[in-house]
């Protein structure tokens, strides 16, 4: 039985890892249906197309080949909601866009998830006045911030990064935490 210089035993670890080198040579995997799903889905986020302002700018340009957000799944922004699992919001929420808002969510099929792109969407940034909603999060519940003025569109890509990691380690969406807390959820 060989040993690390930890100390501890690679016997087992070996003897695994040589099984898993066999299932691959005969083009053999194992999972779980769960980690396959979870994989399938975060591969895949699509993003529902819309923006409000000028972090718009920087969201489309995510989808050009210099970012080329492609790499990551997510190039797919859907003209209908019901095709999309991703609302970016990136730009200030006026109070008239709110209900709008909030109505593509809703039009959104489960489970669904919400990135707050830049100042404005998250507190209103520098526009501290009546028109503007001080935060998405009073319209949608929002799962992942993606802060600055604008964000670049790197910033907004390490965000989606998150996002997946988030779906792939099976933390629910930020709508259904707030369901189990107020005792809705399944
Ligand atoms: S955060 Fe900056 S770039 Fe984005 S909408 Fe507000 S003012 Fe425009």
């Amino acid at each position: 039985m060989g040993l690390n210089v930890s100390g501890a035993s690679v016997g087992a670890a070996g003897s695994l890892a040589a099984d898993a080198a066999r299932d691959v040579e005969r083009g053999v995997l194992t999972t779980t249906v769960e980690h396959m799903v979870r994989w399938a889905r975060k591969s895949s986020v699509w993003p529902a197309t819309f923006g409000l302002a000028c972090c718009a700018i920087e969201m489309m340009s995510t989808t050009n080949s210099r970012f080329d957000l492609a790499r990551f799944g997510s190039e797919v922004f859907r003209a209908s909601p019901r095709q999309a699992d991703l609302m970016i919001v990136a730009g200030r929420v006026s109070q008239k866009m709110a209900p709008i808002v909030r109505t593509i969510w809703e039009q959104m099929p489960e489970p669904k998830w919400v990135i707050s792109m830049g100042a404005c969407a998250s507190s209103g940034g520098v526009f501290d006045n009546y028109a503007i909603v001080q935060g998405v999060d009073h319209v949608v519940p929002v799962d992942v911030y993606v802060p600055g003025c604008p964000p670049t569109p790197e910033g907004l890509m390490f965000g989606i990064l998150r996002l997946q990691e988030k779906i792939a380690q099976g933390i629910p969406p930020k709508y259904k935490e707030l369901e189990l807390r107020e005792g809705r959820g399944a």
